[in-house]
């Protein structure tokens, strides 16, 4: 029994989207693993999952929100209907945990949440996890399917291929409670009209001060590329390009930004787009407006005392 589901979750309204990392470090474990994700805008996020190395089936509707979890539960219970055998992964993560148990009780499938290690065998998939504040183990057998949440990252290929198909399903609602979502909403990248970004060439952790200063006096959010959130140099929730976000903003700066596909996917459809980069041969010039060759950080500061 090796067939499982990944299952993930793109609401661009609110600006939530999942890892890849996840899903790539459940296809080392899986040889059948198919990635599902439930979405309100597709178009928007087909590019991430082109070339993601797991076959995708994504499943769009417009009324989709992250806020109603019954509602997810009754969809996905649907879209699985008839595989009750095999393993379903969340993300481990509150949403993730908060799915899988409530998928779980639909389906009448065992739950093990935080799992850090899996061996897979013909006849059952073998599931560890910490307890005891670690300091001891539990490891269980599921032989007929099972629900699990997992965090064991991977790395994507880069020659990754799969099949990506989208499909529309039916999303309604019967709960009477409305949410609203908040103005100001913490990581407001998808929504923002002007973003400053930085890469590389800002040197370090140090180098994203002054752009946040900017981002206040030009009333921009801040992005930045892989490289720097892997880095640590800021949070990973800023990461733009296939990982992470897509963003359409009217002006989009990219401060020492090679401008590598993977993130220009996430960026290509802003309106303009300035690149500030020492290197006059760096592919982001191909793709913007205008271009300034030179220091990133001294480009910052001088903006920094014009406005
Ligand atoms: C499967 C996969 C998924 C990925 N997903 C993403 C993703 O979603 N988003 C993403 O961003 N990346 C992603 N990447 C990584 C991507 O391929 C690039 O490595 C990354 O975007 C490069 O980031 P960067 O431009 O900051 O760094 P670099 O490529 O190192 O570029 C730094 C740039 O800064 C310039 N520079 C140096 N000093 C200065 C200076 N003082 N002033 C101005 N410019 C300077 C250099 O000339 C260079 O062009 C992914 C990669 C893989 C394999």
């Amino acid at each position: 029994m090796s067939k499982a589901y990944f299952i993930q979750f793109e609401d661009q309204n609110l600006n939530e989207g999942s890892n890849l990392a996840t899903l790539a470090g459940m296809s080392g474990y899986f040889s059948d693993l198919t990635n599902v994700v439930l979405t309100n805008h597709s178009d928007d996020i087909k590019p991430k999952y082109e070339n993601c190395g797991v076959n995708t089936e994504i499943y769009t509707s417009s009324d989709f929100t992250l806020t109603d979890l019954p509602t997810i539960t009754n969809a996905l219970s649907k879209i699985v209907d008839g595989n009750n055998h095999a393993v379903f992964v969340f993300e481990d993560s509150n949403l993730g945990n908060n799915l899988a148990s409530r998928l779980a009780a639909k389906l009448n499938l065992p739950l093990v949440c935080h799992v850090t290690d899996l061996t897979i065998s013909p006849n059952s998939v073998t599931v560890s996890r910490n307890i005891a504040e670690s300091k001891a183990v539990r490891v269980s057998h599921l032989k007929q399917g099972g629900v699990i949440t997992a965090s064991l990252n991977g790395v994507i290929s880069e020659n990754a291929t799969n099949s990506l198909e989208v499909n529309e399903f039916n999303f309604k609602s019967d709960s009477k409670v409305r949410y609203i979502k908040k103005k100001n909403a913490q990581n407001d990248l998808v929504y923002a009209k002007t973003i400053v970004s930085g890469g590389k060439g800002l040197q370090d952790a140090a180098g994203f001060k002054p752009l946040m200063q900017l981002a206040q006096k030009l009333d921009a959010s801040v992005g930045a590329t892989k490289a720097v959130t892997d880095q640590g140099w800021i949070d990973a929730t800023k990461m733009i390009g296939v990982s992470n976000l897509i963003v359409k903003p009217d002006v989009y700066y990219a401060f020492g930004i090679s401008g590598a596909v993977q993130h220009t996917a996430g960026m290509d459809k802003s309106k303009h787009i300035i690149a500030i980069n020492t290197d006059k041969t760096a592919p982001i010039f191909k793709l913007a407006d205008y271009g300034i060759v030179g220091d990133a950080n001294q480009i910052i500061d001088r903006l920094i005392n014009l406005l």
